[in-house]
Protein backbone atom coordinates (compact mmCIF):
# COMPACT_ATOMS: atom_id res chain seq x y z
CA UNK A 1 0.00 0.00 0.00
CA UNK A 2 1.15 4.14 -0.72
CA UNK A 3 0.71 4.64 2.99
CA UNK A 4 2.47 2.36 6.02
CA UNK A 5 -0.19 3.53 8.43
CA UNK A 6 1.23 3.20 12.45
CA UNK A 7 -2.44 4.31 14.24
CA UNK A 8 -2.09 5.42 17.83
CA UNK A 9 -5.02 8.28 17.25
CA UNK A 10 -7.53 5.55 17.24
CA UNK A 11 -6.20 3.65 19.94
CA UNK A 12 -7.52 6.21 22.70
CA UNK A 13 -10.79 5.43 24.23
CA UNK A 14 -13.96 5.69 22.51
CA UNK A 15 -15.26 9.14 23.81
CA UNK A 16 -12.07 10.97 21.46
CA UNK A 17 -13.91 10.18 18.09
CA UNK A 18 -16.63 8.52 15.83
CA UNK A 19 -15.24 5.51 13.34
CA UNK A 20 -16.75 6.72 10.10
CA UNK A 21 -15.34 5.85 6.76
CA UNK A 22 -15.28 8.29 3.43
CA UNK A 23 -18.13 8.32 1.28
CA UNK A 24 -17.11 7.63 -2.42
CA UNK A 25 -17.54 10.48 -5.16
CA UNK A 26 -18.35 9.99 -8.42
CA UNK A 27 -16.17 10.67 -10.65
CA UNK A 28 -12.51 12.04 -9.44
CA UNK A 29 -9.25 13.68 -10.78
CA UNK A 30 -6.42 14.05 -9.66
CA UNK A 31 -5.39 17.71 -9.95
CA UNK A 32 -2.00 18.09 -7.91
CA UNK A 33 -0.10 15.49 -5.61
CA UNK A 34 3.00 16.91 -3.93
CA UNK A 35 5.37 14.38 -4.89
CA UNK A 36 8.19 16.45 -2.89
CA UNK A 37 6.03 15.93 0.66
CA UNK A 38 5.29 12.37 0.01
CA UNK A 39 8.71 11.72 -0.36
CA UNK A 40 9.72 12.86 3.17
CA UNK A 41 6.49 11.28 5.18
CA UNK A 42 8.40 8.27 3.34
CA UNK A 43 5.32 7.18 1.52
CA UNK A 44 5.40 5.28 -2.41
CA UNK A 45 4.82 8.09 -4.10
CA UNK A 46 4.36 5.99 -7.66
CA UNK A 47 1.95 3.86 -5.56
CA UNK A 48 -0.26 6.86 -4.61
CA UNK A 49 0.15 8.44 -8.29
CA UNK A 50 -1.87 6.07 -9.52
CA UNK A 51 -5.68 4.72 -10.17
CA UNK A 52 -5.24 3.24 -6.81
CA UNK A 53 -4.30 6.42 -4.88
CA UNK A 54 -6.57 8.56 -6.76
CA UNK A 55 -8.88 5.94 -5.11
CA UNK A 56 -8.11 6.46 -1.93
CA UNK A 57 -7.53 10.53 -2.25
CA UNK A 58 -10.82 10.75 -2.84
CA UNK A 59 -12.03 8.50 -0.10
CA UNK A 60 -13.54 5.75 -2.50
CA UNK A 61 -11.74 2.91 -0.91
CA UNK A 62 -10.46 2.66 2.14
CA UNK A 63 -6.06 1.85 2.31
CA UNK A 64 -5.07 -1.20 4.49
CA UNK A 65 -4.24 0.01 7.87
CA UNK A 66 -5.99 2.77 7.76
CA UNK A 67 -8.48 3.52 10.73
CA UNK A 68 -10.49 6.67 9.34
CA UNK A 69 -12.25 8.30 12.01
CA UNK A 70 -14.03 12.02 12.95
CA UNK A 71 -12.26 13.34 16.09
CA UNK A 72 -14.25 14.84 18.62
CA UNK A 73 -13.61 19.11 19.47
CA UNK A 74 -15.56 21.84 21.18
CA UNK A 75 -14.19 25.02 20.04
CA UNK A 76 -15.28 28.74 21.25
CA UNK A 77 -16.51 30.28 17.49
CA UNK A 78 -15.95 34.34 17.54
CA UNK A 79 -16.09 34.13 21.53
CA UNK A 80 -19.09 32.16 21.84
CA UNK A 81 -18.65 28.50 22.77
CA UNK A 82 -20.35 25.25 20.76
CA UNK A 83 -19.63 22.13 22.37
CA UNK A 84 -20.18 19.58 20.05
CA UNK A 85 -18.02 20.59 16.80
CA UNK A 86 -16.20 17.74 15.73
CA UNK A 87 -15.01 16.86 12.53
CA UNK A 88 -17.93 17.06 10.21
CA UNK A 89 -16.10 17.29 6.87
CA UNK A 90 -12.79 15.60 7.69
CA UNK A 91 -11.77 12.17 8.37
CA UNK A 92 -8.48 11.13 9.92
CA UNK A 93 -7.03 7.92 7.71
CA UNK A 94 -4.33 7.24 10.04
CA UNK A 95 -0.53 8.34 10.80
CA UNK A 96 2.51 7.87 9.13
CA UNK A 97 6.16 8.31 10.65
CA UNK A 98 8.06 10.36 7.94
CA UNK A 99 12.56 10.12 7.34
CA UNK A 100 12.51 12.76 9.99
CA UNK A 101 11.08 9.88 12.55
CA UNK A 102 7.90 12.90 13.38
CA UNK A 103 4.39 11.33 12.98
CA UNK A 104 2.10 12.93 10.96
CA UNK A 105 -2.01 12.52 10.58
CA UNK A 106 -3.01 11.81 6.67
CA UNK A 107 -6.46 13.38 6.75
CA UNK A 108 -9.72 13.55 4.06
CA UNK A 109 -11.35 16.67 4.08
CA UNK A 110 -14.62 16.80 2.29
CA UNK A 111 -15.13 13.31 2.29
CA UNK A 112 -18.58 13.08 3.25
CA UNK A 113 -20.85 13.16 5.69
CA UNK A 114 -19.94 12.13 9.91
CA UNK A 115 -21.75 12.22 13.25
CA UNK A 116 -20.17 15.55 13.80
CA UNK A 117 -21.68 16.86 10.25
CA UNK A 118 -24.64 18.47 12.20
CA UNK A 119 -26.46 20.21 9.23
CA UNK A 120 -23.60 20.12 6.72
CA UNK A 121 -23.04 17.87 3.89
CA UNK A 122 -19.45 16.71 4.76
CA UNK A 123 -18.64 17.65 1.53
CA UNK A 124 -16.12 20.71 0.29
CA UNK A 125 -16.13 23.06 -2.58
CA UNK A 126 -13.04 22.72 -5.30
CA UNK A 127 -12.30 26.51 -4.49
CA UNK A 128 -11.56 26.21 -0.60
CA UNK A 129 -9.42 22.92 -1.72
CA UNK A 130 -7.41 25.03 -4.29
CA UNK A 131 -6.66 27.93 -1.59
CA UNK A 132 -5.93 25.62 1.27
CA UNK A 133 -3.33 23.97 -1.10
CA UNK A 134 -1.62 27.30 -2.37
CA UNK A 135 -1.65 29.01 0.98
CA UNK A 136 -0.44 26.22 3.11
CA UNK A 137 2.46 25.08 0.90
CA UNK A 138 3.61 28.56 0.34
CA UNK A 139 3.33 28.91 4.37
CA UNK A 140 5.68 25.81 4.59
CA UNK A 141 7.43 27.11 1.82
CA UNK A 142 8.26 30.55 3.60
CA UNK A 143 9.20 28.45 6.81
CA UNK A 144 5.97 28.62 8.60
CA UNK A 145 4.82 25.60 10.86
CA UNK A 146 1.82 24.20 9.10
CA UNK A 147 -0.63 21.40 8.01
CA UNK A 148 0.38 20.32 4.66
CA UNK A 149 -0.99 19.72 1.47
CA UNK A 150 -1.00 16.57 -0.17
CA UNK A 151 -3.34 16.02 -2.81
CA UNK A 152 -5.99 18.02 -4.00
CA UNK A 153 -8.61 15.98 -5.59
CA UNK A 154 -11.91 17.22 -7.97
CA UNK A 155 -14.99 14.89 -7.04
CA UNK A 156 -17.00 15.15 -10.01
CA UNK A 157 -20.02 15.95 -8.15
CA UNK A 158 -21.16 18.73 -7.12
CA UNK A 159 -22.28 20.83 -3.67
CA UNK A 160 -24.60 23.17 -3.13
CA UNK A 161 -23.10 26.82 -1.36
CA UNK A 162 -24.22 30.10 -3.30
CA UNK A 163 -25.58 27.68 -6.40
CA UNK A 164 -23.83 24.62 -7.29
CA UNK A 165 -20.33 24.76 -7.10
CA UNK A 166 -18.00 21.86 -8.20
CA UNK A 167 -16.84 19.66 -5.01
CA UNK A 168 -13.47 18.39 -4.32
CA UNK A 169 -11.56 16.72 -1.51
CA UNK A 170 -8.11 17.82 0.26
CA UNK A 171 -5.53 15.29 1.95
CA UNK A 172 -4.03 17.54 4.84
CA UNK A 173 -1.40 16.59 7.00
CA UNK A 174 -0.44 17.76 10.48
CA UNK A 175 1.40 16.74 13.23
CA UNK A 176 -1.58 16.10 14.54
CA UNK A 177 -5.20 17.80 14.29
CA UNK A 178 -5.46 18.01 18.17
CA UNK A 179 -6.48 21.67 18.75
CA UNK A 180 -7.29 23.75 21.81
CA UNK A 181 -11.23 22.80 21.30
CA UNK A 182 -10.16 18.84 21.80
CA UNK A 183 -9.09 19.46 25.42
CA UNK A 184 -12.58 21.74 25.56
CA UNK A 185 -14.52 18.83 24.43
CA UNK A 186 -13.67 17.18 28.06
CA UNK A 187 -13.28 20.38 30.30
CA UNK A 188 -16.81 20.66 28.94
CA UNK A 189 -17.72 17.17 29.67
CA UNK A 190 -16.38 17.46 33.10
CA UNK A 191 -14.72 14.25 32.00
CA UNK A 192 -11.28 14.48 33.84
CA UNK A 193 -10.18 11.02 33.03
CA UNK A 194 -9.77 11.68 29.56
CA UNK A 195 -8.59 15.19 29.87
CA UNK A 196 -5.25 13.28 31.42
CA UNK A 197 -5.12 10.80 29.15
CA UNK A 198 -5.49 13.34 26.03
CA UNK A 199 -2.72 15.85 27.49
CA UNK A 200 -0.43 12.81 28.19
CA UNK A 201 -0.96 11.80 24.81
CA UNK A 202 -0.17 15.85 23.29
CA UNK A 203 2.91 15.48 25.77
CA UNK A 204 4.41 12.36 24.72
CA UNK A 205 3.80 13.40 20.90
CA UNK A 206 4.68 16.97 21.03
CA UNK A 207 6.43 17.58 23.61
CA UNK A 208 7.99 14.98 25.17
CA UNK A 209 10.36 16.97 27.17
CA UNK A 210 7.67 17.91 29.38
CA UNK A 211 7.90 14.32 30.51
CA UNK A 212 11.30 14.56 33.11
CA UNK A 213 9.67 18.16 34.40
CA UNK A 214 8.22 18.27 38.36
CA UNK A 215 4.85 19.38 36.62
CA UNK A 216 4.58 17.93 33.20
CA UNK A 217 1.06 19.79 32.49
CA UNK A 218 2.52 23.54 33.26
CA UNK A 219 5.18 22.69 30.77
CA UNK A 220 2.49 20.87 28.22
CA UNK A 221 0.86 24.62 28.90
CA UNK A 222 4.15 26.69 28.62
CA UNK A 223 4.85 25.12 25.62
CA UNK A 224 1.54 25.58 23.53
CA UNK A 225 1.77 29.12 24.82
CA UNK A 226 5.53 29.66 23.62
CA UNK A 227 4.48 28.15 20.26
CA UNK A 228 1.90 29.96 19.26
CA UNK A 229 2.99 33.60 20.77
CA UNK A 230 5.95 32.98 18.32
CA UNK A 231 4.19 31.35 15.21
CA UNK A 232 1.48 34.41 15.37
CA UNK A 233 4.18 37.13 15.15
CA UNK A 234 5.67 34.63 12.36
CA UNK A 235 2.09 35.52 10.03
CA UNK A 236 2.58 39.01 11.08
CA UNK A 237 6.19 38.98 10.02
CA UNK A 238 4.58 38.24 6.48
CA UNK A 239 1.19 40.13 6.41
CA UNK A 240 -0.84 37.02 7.39
CA UNK A 241 -4.27 37.01 8.40
CA UNK A 242 -5.71 33.99 9.84
CA UNK A 243 -9.14 35.28 9.80
CA UNK A 244 -10.72 32.77 12.08
CA UNK A 245 -8.73 32.00 15.20
CA UNK A 246 -11.25 30.16 17.03
CA UNK A 247 -10.19 27.62 19.69
CA UNK A 248 -11.24 24.73 17.03
CA UNK A 249 -8.74 26.13 15.14
CA UNK A 250 -5.85 26.22 17.09
CA UNK A 251 -3.30 23.53 17.21
CA UNK A 252 -1.78 22.50 19.88
CA UNK A 253 1.12 21.68 18.12
CA UNK A 254 1.88 24.82 17.07
CA UNK A 255 0.85 24.53 13.22
CA UNK A 256 -1.13 26.89 11.37
CA UNK A 257 -4.19 25.18 10.45
CA UNK A 258 -8.18 25.98 8.55
CA UNK A 259 -7.39 28.06 5.90
CA UNK A 260 -10.52 28.99 5.21
CA UNK A 261 -11.05 32.87 4.99
CA UNK A 262 -7.32 33.79 5.56
CA UNK A 263 -5.79 36.40 3.17
CA UNK A 264 -2.25 38.01 2.90
CA UNK A 265 -1.78 42.06 3.09
CA UNK A 266 -1.64 43.45 -0.17
CA UNK A 267 -1.35 47.68 1.12
CA UNK A 268 -0.49 47.69 4.98
CA UNK A 269 -3.15 48.27 7.10
CA UNK A 270 -2.83 47.13 11.06
CA UNK A 271 -6.96 46.92 11.24
CA UNK A 272 -7.49 44.97 8.00
CA UNK A 273 -9.72 41.94 7.79
CA UNK A 274 -10.67 40.19 4.99
CA UNK A 275 -13.33 37.51 6.24
CA UNK A 276 -16.58 38.32 5.27
CA UNK A 277 -18.15 37.27 8.88
CA UNK A 278 -15.58 39.15 10.73
CA UNK A 279 -17.65 42.27 11.74
CA UNK A 280 -16.15 43.09 14.42
CA UNK A 281 -12.80 42.73 13.37
CA UNK A 282 -12.03 39.99 15.87
CA UNK A 283 -9.21 38.55 13.80
CA UNK A 284 -8.08 41.82 12.33
CA UNK A 285 -4.32 41.65 11.60
CA UNK A 286 -3.19 43.81 14.31
CA UNK A 287 -5.73 41.68 16.55
CA UNK A 288 -4.09 38.54 16.35
CA UNK A 289 -1.33 38.57 19.35
CA UNK A 290 -4.17 39.76 21.63
CA UNK A 291 -6.82 37.35 20.50
CA UNK A 292 -4.12 34.56 20.33
CA UNK A 293 -3.54 34.61 24.26
CA UNK A 294 -7.58 34.93 24.64
CA UNK A 295 -7.59 31.46 22.91
CA UNK A 296 -4.69 30.60 25.31
CA UNK A 297 -6.51 31.40 28.34
CA UNK A 298 -9.26 28.91 27.03
CA UNK A 299 -6.51 26.22 26.77
CA UNK A 300 -5.52 26.97 30.62
CA UNK A 301 -8.96 27.11 31.55
CA UNK A 302 -9.20 23.30 30.45
CA UNK A 303 -5.80 22.63 31.86
CA UNK A 304 -7.06 23.66 35.92
CA UNK A 305 -7.86 19.97 37.10
CA UNK A 306 -4.47 18.75 36.08
CA UNK A 307 -2.41 21.83 36.89
CA UNK A 308 -2.74 21.15 40.61
CA UNK A 309 -5.24 19.46 43.01
CA UNK A 310 -5.57 22.33 44.68
CA UNK A 311 -7.83 24.76 42.42
CA UNK A 312 -6.61 28.11 43.86
CA UNK A 313 -3.01 26.78 42.97
CA UNK A 314 -4.17 25.58 39.60
CA UNK A 315 -5.36 29.09 38.82
CA UNK A 316 -1.92 30.87 40.06
CA UNK A 317 -0.09 28.17 37.74
CA UNK A 318 -2.40 28.88 34.76
CA UNK A 319 -2.10 32.62 35.52
CA UNK A 320 1.78 32.34 35.70
CA UNK A 321 1.92 30.58 32.53
CA UNK A 322 -0.32 33.05 30.80
CA UNK A 323 1.70 35.71 32.04
CA UNK A 324 4.70 34.84 29.79
CA UNK A 325 2.95 35.29 26.17
CA UNK A 326 2.39 39.32 25.73
CA UNK A 327 6.36 39.47 26.42
CA UNK A 328 7.25 36.06 24.18
CA UNK A 329 4.54 37.32 21.48
CA UNK A 330 6.62 40.77 21.46
CA UNK A 331 9.86 39.74 21.61
CA UNK A 332 9.14 37.91 18.86
CA UNK A 333 7.56 40.37 16.71
CA UNK A 334 10.65 42.85 17.54
CA UNK A 335 13.35 40.58 16.07
CA UNK A 336 10.92 39.37 13.30
CA UNK A 337 10.37 42.96 12.28
CA UNK A 338 13.23 44.48 12.96
CA UNK A 339 14.97 41.62 10.74
CA UNK A 340 12.71 42.97 7.64
CA UNK A 341 15.16 46.17 7.68
CA UNK A 342 17.82 44.35 8.59
CA UNK A 343 18.79 44.68 11.80
CA UNK A 344 19.46 42.02 13.75
CA UNK A 345 18.12 41.49 17.67
CA UNK A 346 15.25 43.48 17.88
CA UNK A 347 15.99 46.01 20.08
CA UNK A 348 13.87 49.32 21.43
CA UNK A 349 14.96 51.82 19.06
CA UNK A 350 15.32 49.61 15.96
CA UNK A 351 11.73 48.43 16.98
CA UNK A 352 10.48 52.17 17.21
CA UNK A 353 12.11 52.63 13.84
CA UNK A 354 10.38 50.17 12.36
CA UNK A 355 7.06 51.36 13.85
CA UNK A 356 7.37 54.78 11.87
CA UNK A 357 7.92 52.92 9.19
CA UNK A 358 4.67 50.68 9.83
CA UNK A 359 2.93 54.16 10.76
CA UNK A 360 4.08 55.65 6.66
CA UNK A 361 3.39 52.64 4.94
CA UNK A 362 -0.44 52.45 6.83
CA UNK A 363 -0.76 56.56 6.04
CA UNK A 364 0.51 55.95 2.74
CA UNK A 365 -1.30 53.10 1.62
CA UNK A 366 2.16 51.58 0.76
CA UNK A 367 2.06 47.55 -0.21
CA UNK A 368 3.16 45.41 2.64
CA UNK A 369 5.21 42.97 0.94
CA UNK A 370 6.96 45.26 -1.86
CA UNK A 371 7.98 47.86 0.59
CA UNK A 372 10.27 45.46 2.00
CA UNK A 373 11.85 43.75 -0.57
CA UNK A 374 12.15 47.30 -2.52
CA UNK A 375 14.11 48.23 0.59
CA UNK A 376 16.42 45.85 0.24
CA UNK A 377 17.04 46.65 -3.29
CA UNK A 378 17.57 50.54 -2.01
CA UNK A 379 20.26 49.11 0.38
CA UNK A 380 22.43 48.27 -2.68
CA UNK A 381 21.64 50.59 -5.35
CA UNK A 382 21.84 53.90 -3.47
CA UNK A 383 18.30 54.54 -5.16
CA UNK A 384 15.07 55.00 -3.41
CA UNK A 385 13.13 55.72 -6.15
CA UNK A 386 11.25 52.85 -5.95
CA UNK A 387 10.58 52.49 -2.47
CA UNK A 388 9.57 55.50 -2.33
CA UNK A 389 6.73 55.38 -5.48
CA UNK A 390 5.28 52.44 -3.09
CA UNK A 391 3.61 55.46 -0.51
CA UNK A 392 0.84 57.84 -1.70
CA UNK A 393 2.84 60.79 -0.69
CA UNK A 394 6.40 59.70 -1.57
CA UNK A 395 7.95 62.74 0.48
CA UNK A 396 6.78 61.01 3.32
CA UNK A 397 8.91 58.48 3.48
CA UNK A 398 12.21 60.65 2.60
CA UNK A 399 13.19 61.40 5.84
CA UNK A 400 12.34 57.69 7.72
CA UNK A 401 15.61 56.22 4.57
CA UNK A 402 17.87 58.59 5.82
CA UNK A 403 17.34 57.52 9.19
CA UNK A 404 17.40 54.27 8.40
CA UNK A 405 20.51 54.87 6.31
CA UNK A 406 22.05 56.00 9.45
CA UNK A 407 21.54 53.50 11.33
CA UNK A 408 22.87 51.28 9.35
CA UNK A 409 26.18 53.47 8.64
CA UNK A 410 28.12 50.68 9.96
CA UNK A 411 26.65 47.68 9.72
CA UNK A 412 27.79 45.86 6.83
CA UNK A 413 25.52 46.04 4.19
CA UNK A 414 26.28 42.67 2.10
CA UNK A 415 25.43 40.93 5.69
CA UNK A 416 22.27 43.04 5.80
CA UNK A 417 21.22 42.49 2.58
CA UNK A 418 21.11 38.61 3.15
CA UNK A 419 19.04 39.38 5.93
CA UNK A 420 16.30 40.81 4.53
CA UNK A 421 16.34 39.00 1.49
CA UNK A 422 15.86 36.00 3.60
CA UNK A 423 12.72 37.76 5.39
CA UNK A 424 11.04 39.24 3.36
CA UNK A 425 9.47 37.16 0.75
CA UNK A 426 9.37 38.29 -3.20
CA UNK A 427 6.16 36.07 -3.87
CA UNK A 428 3.45 35.84 -1.65
CA UNK A 429 -0.16 34.01 -2.29
CA UNK A 430 -1.56 37.66 -3.35
CA UNK A 431 -5.29 37.17 -2.70
CA UNK A 432 -6.12 38.30 -6.29
CA UNK A 433 -4.14 35.32 -7.79
CA UNK A 434 -5.45 32.61 -5.48
CA UNK A 435 -9.29 34.39 -6.91
CA UNK A 436 -7.71 33.72 -10.30
CA UNK A 437 -6.58 30.17 -9.89
CA UNK A 438 -10.12 29.32 -8.25
CA UNK A 439 -11.93 30.82 -10.70
CA UNK A 440 -10.05 29.15 -13.78
CA UNK A 441 -10.07 25.92 -11.64
CA UNK A 442 -14.19 26.06 -11.38
CA UNK A 443 -14.56 26.06 -14.95
CA UNK A 444 -11.71 23.19 -15.35
CA UNK A 445 -8.59 24.97 -16.13
CA UNK A 446 -5.63 23.90 -13.62
CA UNK A 447 -2.99 26.04 -15.44
CA UNK A 448 -3.34 29.13 -13.08
CA UNK A 449 -3.57 27.00 -10.07
CA UNK A 450 -0.33 24.70 -10.72
CA UNK A 451 1.67 27.96 -12.21
CA UNK A 452 0.97 29.82 -8.51
CA UNK A 453 2.09 26.80 -6.50
CA UNK A 454 5.56 26.54 -8.81
CA UNK A 455 6.01 30.30 -7.79
CA UNK A 456 5.36 29.97 -4.75
CA UNK A 457 7.32 26.51 -3.77
CA UNK A 458 10.70 29.37 -3.79
CA UNK A 459 8.93 32.69 -1.99
CA UNK A 460 12.71 34.44 -1.55
CA UNK A 461 13.98 33.79 -5.01
CA UNK A 462 13.62 36.52 -7.83
CA UNK A 463 11.96 34.61 -10.94
CA UNK A 464 12.44 36.79 -13.63
CA UNK A 465 9.89 34.61 -15.28
CA UNK A 466 6.91 35.20 -13.16
CA UNK A 467 7.81 38.79 -11.86
CA UNK A 468 3.93 39.54 -12.08
CA UNK A 469 3.02 37.32 -9.69
CA UNK A 470 5.65 40.10 -7.47
CA UNK A 471 2.97 43.10 -8.13
CA UNK A 472 0.22 44.53 -6.01
CA UNK A 473 -3.28 43.85 -7.98
CA UNK A 474 -4.33 46.50 -9.82
CA UNK A 475 -7.12 48.55 -8.15
CA UNK A 476 -10.12 46.69 -10.20
CA UNK A 477 -8.37 43.62 -8.89
CA UNK A 478 -8.25 44.00 -5.11
CA UNK A 479 -9.77 41.62 -3.42
CA UNK A 480 -11.58 42.91 0.03
CA UNK A 481 -13.15 40.39 1.38
CA UNK A 482 -13.02 36.13 1.94
CA UNK A 483 -15.26 33.88 2.29
CA UNK A 484 -15.14 30.91 5.04
CA UNK A 485 -14.43 27.98 3.49
CA UNK A 486 -17.03 25.52 3.59
P1 LIG B 1 -14.44 25.52 10.22
O1 LIG B 1 -15.23 26.69 9.81
O2 LIG B 1 -13.77 24.84 9.08
O3 LIG B 1 -13.47 25.80 11.32
O4 LIG B 1 -15.48 24.45 10.76
C1 LIG B 1 -16.21 24.64 11.93
C2 LIG B 1 -17.06 23.41 12.22
O5 LIG B 1 -18.05 23.23 11.21
C3 LIG B 1 -16.28 22.10 12.25
O6 LIG B 1 -16.85 21.28 13.23
C4 LIG B 1 -16.51 21.54 10.87
O7 LIG B 1 -16.33 20.15 10.82
C5 LIG B 1 -17.94 21.95 10.61
N1 LIG B 1 -18.21 22.06 9.18
C6 LIG B 1 -17.81 23.02 8.34
N2 LIG B 1 -18.24 22.80 7.08
C7 LIG B 1 -18.96 21.65 7.13
C8 LIG B 1 -19.67 20.88 6.15
N3 LIG B 1 -19.74 21.25 4.87
N4 LIG B 1 -20.29 19.74 6.57
C9 LIG B 1 -20.23 19.37 7.85
N5 LIG B 1 -19.57 20.03 8.80
C10 LIG B 1 -18.94 21.17 8.46
MG1 LIG C 1 -11.77 24.59 11.49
Amino acid sequence: MPFSFDNTYAGLPDAFFKRVAPTPVSAPVLIRLNHRLADELGIDVARLDSPEGLAILSGNQCPDGSAPLAMAYSGHQFGGFSPQLGDGRAILLGEVVGNDGIRRDIQLKGSGPTPFSRRGDGRSALGPVLREYIVSEAMAAVGVPTTRALAAVASGDHVVREGMVPGGVFTRVAQSHIRVGTFQWFAARKDDDNLRVLADYVIARHYPAAQQEENPYRALLDGVIQRQAELIAHWMQLGFIHGVMNTDNMTVSGETIDYGPCAFLDQYDPVKRFSSIDHQGRYAFGNQGPIGHWDLIRFAETLLPLLNTDEKKSIAVAEAALDAFSGLHRSALQSRFTAKIGLKGGNLDDWDMMESLLAAMAEGEADFTLVFRHLSDALETGNDDAVSRLFNQPEAIVAWLNTWRTRLHDVDHSQTRALMRRTNPVFIPRNHRIEEAIKAGNEGDFELFHRLNQVLQNPFSEQPEFSDYEAAPAPDKVVHATFCGT
